[in-house]
């Protein structure tokens, strides 16, 4: 959201043909102000990093992030119709396991949906897998004490594996990034600012579209090396294995 002119990109690819589900990745923190433009632009919804609801936490985690912020940005893009709004939680050991609870009670009060993510060990912070990882098969333990689940079958579009709590009409996705391995049926790539396609979150393989764009103006071109990149896209991570190798962390890739 820092980027100059974000509306102005929004608009301009919401109008590409075939583009009918645009959403963006982001910490909220200067939502309040842009919400209306961006919903005007075309944004349709948001998903908001959220690892805590403890103010002083929250600024640990994020090294400096202002929590009444982000809820005032979740508030402000709620009110424009910037919906739906996923929260994406990652849950990590010794540091937010008595938040998962308390974030559940936060969403069903914000009318907002819930992933909780196990922690993958990506860029600087490679080395704390041990230290940080919390199976889903734990958190969903924890969960299931407060509340009855029901599995809501199937997947989304998505990684994540749905389940609902009927009392509150809430759907709850669990995302087991390290303990059940689900990259078999993985679908995304990454685009990042500076024009590198990302095959995958668990290696550094990308390919460099800007050189595409810069030298060609003919889009089928452009789709071909698009299709040849995701070719190589890796059968998945070896995060257990070995250290991550990526040099980018994961708020430069939007993962
Ligand atoms: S293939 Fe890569 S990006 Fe996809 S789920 Fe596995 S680690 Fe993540």
């Amino acid at each position: 959201m820092v980027r100059r002119g974000l509306s102005k990109l929004i608009r301009t690819v919401s109008q590409y043909p075939g583009i009918e589900d645009l959403s963006m990745t982001t910490n909220m923190l200067l939502m309040e102000s842009c919400a209306t433009e961006l919903k005007k632009a075309g944004l349709q919804r948001l998903n908001v990093s959220l690892d805590s609801l403890q103010p002083d936490r929250f600024r640990r985690i994020t090294g400096g992030g202002d929590l009444a912020r982000v809820i005032r940005g979740i508030d402000a893009a709620l009110e424009v119709g910037l919906m739906p709004i996923k929260i994406n939680m990652v849950v990590m050991k010794d540091v937010n396991i008595d938040e998962i609870i308390p974030m559940i009670y936060f969403c069903i009060e914000k009318g907002v949906s819930l992933r909780m993510i196990e922690y993958m060990p990506v860029g600087s912070d490679s080395k704390n897998l041990q230290k940080k990882h919390f199976p889903i098969s734990e958190i969903r333990k924890l969960v299931a004490k407060e509340f009855e689940l029901e599995e809501a079958g199937g997947r989304g579009p998505g990684p994540a594996k749905y389940h609902m709590i009927r009392k509150h009409e809430f759907f709850i996705g669990f995302i087991a990034a390290i303990s059940q391995h689900f990259c078999e049926s993985c679908n995304r790539v990454r685009l990042t600012a500076n024009g590198m396609l990302h095959l995958c979150l668990g290696h550094e393989n990308q390919v460099n579209l800007r050189n595409v764009i810069r030298t060609t103006q003919d889009d089928d071109l452009l789709k071909e090396a698009i299709l040849s990149a995701i070719q190589k896209k890796p059968f998945g991570h070896k995060f257990v294995e070995e250290d991550s190798k990526m040099s980018i962390g994961m708020s430069g890739l939007g993962g």
